[in-house]
């Protein structure tokens, strides 16, 4: 395996490596139907994901933070790069090999009531995937394990034949939570969970999804377009804008110590829980370019409060080491 970058890594036993990931969608159209666009939708996404802890990944919408999340599952073929999954060549595999792999890796959808199929009770919805994959030999143990599976969740056996429009939009997402849950994953893409719930369930569901990777020694992606809803939740932080990384760092440096001008700007937008403390809010003017004509040079110079230098807007600055515990970021001023 070609490895990634060393200074991607961190400490600790990889579970995944992701090398130059990369995802472009063909825009067609004309008189021919040819391809008349390409939308660079991941654009040389590189890290490790480390057994045990939660990457928080985050971004604006269409950044290319919930592409890249369906990507490493395979949900969405990439166009180019490298995944390894304990030491696997995920983008090397084929059918049945791959079926196997989805076992490991599951994934919670930010829309509860559209991800739960509407006709479905609720113990055949968690139920799915425990017959695909053959996990429980007898009818009682199929029940058993369901009426475990919403236990462990905080919903009852007596949710068991009800219907996804019957519960909430929190009881929905911890329904979404236990069918990722029943195939006894090691990794979950976390794709927004929580963005289409009320704050007060926010809390909830994150404080369940900690409970469980402790439970359990579960290893979370968890995507977010707003850094405070993963401040709390992530061992390290990777900020995305138009489809690369552009900041990453243990959630603490980041936090305290942000080094793009994106990150900073993202994170003065964040409230304080003290009211007398005062932070300045950095504007952030303009929309996110198009993805597909992206700007030249550093992609966020159109929009950067800081931005110094004739080479921001003619030369793509690097990802590159800036500090310590794996602080890397990609400016030209920064590092
Ligand atoms: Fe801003 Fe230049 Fe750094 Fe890009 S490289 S973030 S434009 S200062």
């Amino acid at each position: 395996m070609s490895g990634v970058p060393d200074t991607a890594r961190t400490p600790g036993q990889p579970l995944m490596r992701i090398k130059d990931l990369a995802k472009t969608f063909s825009l067609k159209g004309g008189l021919f139907g040819g391809e008349t666009d390409r939308v660079h939708a991941v654009d040389g996404v590189s890290f490790d994901l480390i057994k045990g802890e939660t990457l928080g990944l985050v971004g604006e919408s269409g950044c290319g933070k919930s592409t890249t999340g369906r990507c490493l599952l395979r949900l969405i073929e990439p166009s180019a790069g490298e995944v390894w999954f304990e030491g696997r060549d995920v983008l090397r595999m084929g059918g049945r090999e791959l079926a196997a792999l989805r076992r490991d890796m599951q994934i919670i959808f930010q829309d509860p009531f559209a991800s739960l199929n509407p006709r479905m009770t609720v113990g055949a919805i968690i139920g799915e995937a425990l017959i695909i994959h053959g996990l429980t030999p007898t009818k009682r143990a199929f029940e058993d394990r369901i009426i475990e599976l919403l236990e462990t969740v905080g919903l009852g056996a007596d949710h068991v034949r009800r219907y996804p429009h019957e519960f909430s939009g929190g009881q929905r997402q911890r329904i979404g939570i236990a069918r990722a849950l029943a195939v006894s994953p090691k990794l979950i893409v976390c794709d927004e969970p929580v963005s289409a719930l009320d704050v007060s369930i926010q809390a909830q569901v994150i404080n369940l999804l900690e409970d469980l990777q402790t439970k359990f020694g579960l290893t979370y992606i968890f995507i977010a377009h707003d850094l405070s809803v993963v401040e709390h939740i992530s061992t390290r932080v990777a900020v995305m804008y138009l489809g690369r990384i552009v900041e990453i760092a243990t959630a603490r440096d980041l936090y305290t110590q942000p080094l793009h001008p994106y990150t900073e700007a993202l994170l003065s937008a964040v409230p304080i829980p003290d009211p007398t403390a005062k932070r300045q809010r950095i504007p952030l003017t303009g929309d996110v370019p198009s993805p597909i004509r992206r700007p030249t040079g550093c992609h966020f110079h159109t929009r950067c409060p800081i931005r110094k230098m004739p080479l921001c807007a003619s030369e793509d600055p690097k990802l590159k080491p800036a500090g310590p515990n794996g602080h890397m970021v990609a400016c030209h001023l920064r590092g």
